[in-house]
């Protein structure tokens, strides 16, 4: 997957992308010889943190170094290391299972000296994972490393790794590499691997890495079947959204049409395309806004290029990323819809009588009026303790996706003639009082009663009932619009 990275892997300092700064400080290291005992690389991912600790490993130990501080690369030291075999350096992966027993396996070992070279070397990679155990015994033995040992912590995500632990490293911060040295490097073993790669693809391509080296040499090797690479076939080649698609979905999004988000999300997730990506250009489109406007739009960009980053975060962590980026991209539309009134509570109330309301657009509601809250306050029955959860499970029973809405809804109580909830949305109302929909709902609310009930629903944005965390909301979104993969 990543063999055009492994091929083309910096081989010395010299070669590393975009991070000039450490290399100054870190070769002054070498020459003087005041080699530190432990190291802290952080920063994002693929910007040659772990590269840059295999270096270093190389460069303390190489035995065929001639002058200078680069490592010799073909001494048998170097090579051991450069293939991984090397017996003196250590590669401890702070994310698997095994990262405790590594630790443990670590202290016992590290007071015996190297087998081979002059260091050992243990290259913790993103430690920030380290349970508090092994933490703890980390410390331990940065408190007072022997003299031959050298550790190198490498982390995406510094503010994790406890202050005892930094305090005792040499700290580097990794930079992103910018989108002219990609292009640049791109060019270069575009060339040798003989790919004919565009100037407007390499650009394309240097954006979707994000400042990542590994993922723009990634990029280009899963794309180095098609010889001659220019933008318009590499945004096929790797699932990128055409401009217009972007441009109409941040429309939407922006102009409060969540139908218009669902659907073109629908049909761009049919296509097999990466939402993820559609959501970093839609941000990227954003950023480009509100460095180039003249100050009317950033009022827009700016809250939106927020929510999208937010959005984008979540989903590195959720097992469903694109369920929750298309519920983001529909939330963040639900809550531009009703702007002005955003405060306001409504009551959406229909008549009994009343036929089709399924395309209820803003014009078409019934004038409503702001609820007075005491004298809507509902006459309660007995029943009403036992109602709302049968009737949730009658919903569950019948129609999922409108339970997926209910599940949301507050029980405001029972009249009795009246059912009353409060939703948080008022695209929520419009759904429930689709004919289908409301029709169930009464139907099931009377024969729960035993007596005639009509729906009524009142529409509160600033309703936070227990079940209406912020997850579930979202999952209700992707539900109501029936846009799981
Ligand atoms: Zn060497």
């Amino acid at each position: 997957m990543s063999s055009l990275y492994r091929k083309y892997r910096p081989n010395q300092f010299s070669e590393l992308v975009g991070q000039d700064h450490i290399r100054g400080s870190i070769e002054a290291m070498l020459k003087s010889n005041q080699i530190g005992h432990a190291y802290l690389f952080s920063g994002p991912r693929g910007t040659g943190k772990t590269t840059l600790a295999r270096l270093l490993a190389r460069a303390v130990n190489c035995v065929g170094k001639k002058k200078g501080v680069e490592a010799c690369g073909v001494c048998e030291i170097c090579l051991e290391i450069q293939n991984g075999q090397s017996v003196d350096v250590m590669e401890i992966d702070a994310a698997s299972n095994r990262g405790i027993d590594d630790i443990r396996e670590l202290r016992e070992k590290i007071t015996f000296a190297p087998t081979r070279s002059k260091y050992r070397v243990y290259i913790i990679d993103e430690v920030h994972m380290l349970s508090k155990d092994a933490f703890n015994a980390l410390l331990k033995t940065l408190e007072e490393p022997p003299a031959h040992a050298i550790f190198i912590l490498a982390t995406t995500e510094l503010h994790k790794v406890p202050e005892t632990i930094i305090s005792r490293c040499l700290r580097y911060q990794f930079h992103r590499a910018t989108p002219d040295k990609i292009v640049s490097i791109l060019k270069e073993i575009a060339v040798k691997e003989g790919i004919k790669l565009e100037d407007d693809a390499a650009q394309l391509l240097a954006e979707r890495a994000e400042g990542s080296y590994r993922d723009a040499l990634s990029l280009l090797g899963n794309v180095s079947g098609e010889k001659d690479l220019n933008a318009a076939n590499l945004r096929v080649l790797i699932g990128l959204p055409s401009a217009e698609v972007v441009s109409q979905l941040l429309s939407a999004v922006a102009n409060g049409k969540p139908q218009v988000v669902a659907s073109l999300l629908k049909g761009f997730v049919q296509e097999g395309l990466d939402v993820g990506v559609l959501v970093r250009s839609m941000a990227n489109s954003c950023r480009e806004q509100i460095f180039s406007s003249q100050g009317a739009d950033v009022g827009v960009a700016a809250p939106l290029l927020e929510e999208l980053l937010v959005a984008l975060a979540k989903a590195r962590q959720s097992i469903d990323a694109t369920s929750l980026l298309c519920a983001s991209l529909i939330s963040a539309s639900l809550a531009r819809v009703s702007t002005g009134s955003q405060e306001a509570s409504l009551v959406v109330t229909n008549e009994p009588s009343s036929s089709s309301v399924t395309d209820l657009s803003e014009k078409e509601l019934p004038s409503a009026p702001a609820v007075d809250t005491v004298s809507a306050t509902p006459v309660k029955v007995d029943d009403t303790g036992a109602f709302w959860p049968s009737f949730l499970a009658a919903v569950h029973e019948k129609n999922h996706a409108l339970y997926a809405v209910v599940s949301s809804a507050n029980f405001e109580g029972l009249t009795d003639d009246k059912l009353i909830i409060a939703v948080k949305f008022r695209f929520y109302s419009e759904r429930l009082f689709e004919p289908k929909n409301r029709n169930l709902i009464e139907t099931i609310a009377s024969s729960i009663t035993g007596r005639k009930l009509v729906l009524e629903c009142l529409v509160k944005a600033d309703l936070d009932s227990g079940t209406n965390k912020e997850e579930d909301l979202l999952s209700t979104v992707v539900e109501v619009f029936e846009i799981n993969e």
